[in-house]
């Protein structure tokens, strides 16, 4: 009976609209990187319910941790104190550099990125924000308004648009000149990569801002890598050189480390480390507690002084059992060493792929850092155009047949995304790496 309502539930329109997959993957059990369905095949996860799950699915001490707090204390609030809330903020502060010091906890990812851009605004006095293109920054219809992918906006302009969208537009400015170029660059990059010349980056970087951005501004947002748009890398020196000419116009600079975050690149705990910078906000979300749901934003002394005391109230945000397991997740890391095998299997992965991108005409692009890996999909080599969405659904749904889960981006949905928790082994990678190379056979068969 429970088979049969599983099977009903399968047919439910909504669920087929969420899924990926043509027909659902009904998950029922999940132990570190692997998923069990509900008819008990198993699958090896490398998309980590969108790189959330970090240290892998139910990790045994994790789960201890979570027993234990559900078992103590389940909620009070932010009006009162508790014991986990205050170990975990020391050892979060403790991950990151001075002066980000000043923390603030909330449910998501979206809610992040909405306090920050709230606090940039608060504190800068000005208004206008500016995005990448290609960036995807939250859900909700402040941070959709961030995102630039128009694919994620849908919801926006049908359910919502009369009042919000306008608000929103008027004041969030996405950097389509350069980005369209470097998007562009970047499917053409197989040969070329993005060594383009940095002067020239620069050159475009403040033409961008000389012709299409405001004199005063709130906040540039942006992504360490970029997750949803596909695994994108910067040229060397663009993000240092756009915190430079943002900070000029009087804007903070915000780094989203919601996917980036928590030694996902594998060489640095946080994505920004990578790039010679310091934001003044770094929000996070996703890592954090391994799935339960969980965000933070992370700021300066200065400018947590100038959002103000009592504003933020947030009935979830620090939640005890969200606190002790995010206080478990930073242990397990180090227990586990779970950024090294990040550092590792990635370059392993990294270097699989590159391998196969050789072999087929079809792989434009393998790119990214740690476990942040992507690969872009063309037509052919020669036009360098992305591989249509039959295409990339046939490839998808082999590798799923054949036992592994991964997921799907890119701002012509043409990149395959390897996210997946980050206790993989070398086998695991084997394992993909084969899988993978089949489908593509199958699919040039
Ligand atoms: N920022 C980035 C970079 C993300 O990838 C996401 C989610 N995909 C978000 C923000 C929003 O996070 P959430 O879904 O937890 O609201």
């Amino acid at each position: 009976e429970h088979m049969m309502e599983i099977r009903r539930q399968n047919c439910n329109p909504m669920i087929m609209k969420v899924t990926y997959y043509k027909k659902p993957v009904f998950i029922h059990q999940g132990h570190m990187q692997w998923l069990w369905d509900v008819d008990g095949r198993r699958y090896l996860d490398l998309f980590a319910g969108v790189a959330t799950v970090s240290v892998g699915h139910c990790h045994p001490k994790v789960t201890a941790a979570a027993e234990k707090q559900l078992r103590k204390l389940w909620h009070t609030t932010n009006i009162y104190v508790y014991s986990p809330l205050h170990e975990y903020v020391d050892k979060l502060a403790a991950t990151l550099p001075e002066p980000l010091k000043v923390i603030y906890l909330t449910n998501s990812g979206s809610e992040a990125n909405d306090l920050a851009m709230l606090m940039a605004r608060l504190h800068t006095g000005n208004f206008d924000i500016i995005t990448l293109r290609g960036s995807y920054h939250g859900g909700s219809p402040q941070t959709m308004g961030l995102t630039s992918n128009s694919a994620y906006k849908y919801p926006i302009a049908i359910g919502l648009g009369c009042i919000h969208l306008p608000l929103v537009k008027r004041t969030v400015h996405v950097m389509d000149v350069y980005f369209t170029t470097i998007i562009k660059h970047y499917i053409i990059s197989t040969i070329t990569g993005l060594c383009m010349a940095n002067d020239k980056y620069i050159g475009q970087l403040k033409e961008v801002f000389a012709t299409s951005v405001p004199s005063r501004i709130a906040a540039f947002f942006g992504e360490p890598i970029m997750g949803v748009g596909g695994a994108v890398q910067y040229p060397k020196n663009f993000l240092k050189d756009t915190y430079k000419l943002v900070r000029e116009r009087g804007g903070v600079c915000i780094a989203d480390e919601v996917q980036t975050g928590f030694g996902r690149t594998g060489s640095h705990f946080w994505g920004f480390q990578g790039h010679d910078i310091m934001p003044d906000i770094v929000t996070m979300a996703k890592g954090i507690a391994n799935g339960f749901p969980m965000g933070a934003v992370v700021t300066t002394h200065e400018i947590a002084a100038s959002f103000g005391r009592g504003v933020h109230f947030n009935t979830f945000g620090g939640n005890p059992v969200a606190c002790a397991i995010a206080s478990s997740v930073l242990d397990t890391m180090k227990e586990d060493g779970t950024q090294q095998i990040s550092h590792e299997m990635g370059t392993y992965l990294l270097m699989g792929l590159s391998k196969i991108r050789d072999k087929y005409e079809i792989i434009g692009d393998v790119r990214g850092k740690g476990l942040q890996i992507g690969v872009e999909m063309v037509k052919d080599k020669a036009s360098r155009e992305p591989l249509p969405p039959a295409a990339m659904s046939e490839i998808f749904e082999d590798t799923k047949d054949m036992g592994v889960l991964i997921g799907k981006g890119g701002v012509y949905g043409q990149t395959f995304r390897i996210k997946p928790p980050m206790c993989i082994t070398k086998d695991d990678a084997d394992f993909f790496l084969a899988v993978f190379n089949q489908a593509l056979n199958n699919y040039m068969e």
